[in-house]
């Protein structure tokens, strides 16, 4: 009886505030959670993980020795993908950000090419951006992704340092070695011997990932590997 009181006033509720699609924004049906059956079966997968020498490793050839690199989701503008992430990053839906990564780590639990994966570690924000939203994004993929994987994560030891900020009237060339310099891990020891997965949201030219992922294999003894939520390739 009470449970059916509960359920009536949350259908009450919902007829007024309904739970809205992080994909299309039409209002979610009873059992749907984060995201409508239509755009969780319209989902523009890569299937990269399944591939060595894929798109996304082809990107950081020549730039920075990684053990494999992988995206989920094919983006485009004015799509889904744009849309999800944008409600993620701006609207404050964490819950979709950790849905997302729950669907991420399903794809690669078990992957053949990130199978002595040891730890998550997420691309961290400027700490200017993460005061300002309260959240990091790619915390949150990392955290859904670590429901099913199961392993280390990682928050707080690659950090991002404050002075990145201003860029504008740089070289790109400058720009490059700025973002190079700036990132920094504050406890290097407690890497060595491990394979690190960094986890980030778009993938487009892969100059922060490069950063990143330079930093760690400079930091420590340790190996790397990236996978983004979505790629512009
Ligand atoms: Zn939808």
């Amino acid at each position: 009886m009470l449970a059916s009181i509960k359920e009536y006033s949350v259908d009450f509720y919902r007829l007024f505030f309904p739970k809205i699609c992080g994909g299309c924004d039409i209002p979610l049906a009873k059992g749907e959670n984060d995201l409508c059956f239509h755009c969780r079966m319209q989902l523009p997968f890569t299937n990269f993980e399944l591939i060595k020498e894929n798109p996304v490793e082809k990107v950081f050839h020549g730039r920075v020795n990684l053990e494999f690199a992988t995206s989920l989701l094919f983006f485009s503008k004015g799509e889904k993908v744009q849309n999800i992430l944008h409600n993620i990053k701006y609207n404050e839906q964490r819950e979709l950000g950790i849905f997302m990564g729950r669907i991420f780590g399903k794809r690669l639990e078990n992957n053949i090419y990130l199978k002595d994966v040891t730890t998550l570690i997420p691309v961290p924000l400027h700490p200017q951006k993460q005061h300002l939203r309260g959240y990091n994004q790619s915390d949150l993929f990392a955290e859904g992704m670590n429901e099913v994987l199961n392993i280390e994560l990682q928050t707080a030891n690659l950090i991002r340092k404050a002075n990145t900020a201003t860029q504008t009237n740089k070289s790109r060339m400058e720009r490059w070695q700025n973002v190079g310099e700036g990132f920094a891990v504050k406890e290097p020891k407690i890497l060595t011997g491990k394979h690190i997965l960094l986890v980030d949201d778009v993938l487009t030219t892969g100059a922060t990932l490069e950063a990143c992922a330079q930093t760690l294999l400079q930091s420590s003894d340790c190996k790397v590997s990236i996978a983004t939520l979505a790629c512009v390739i």
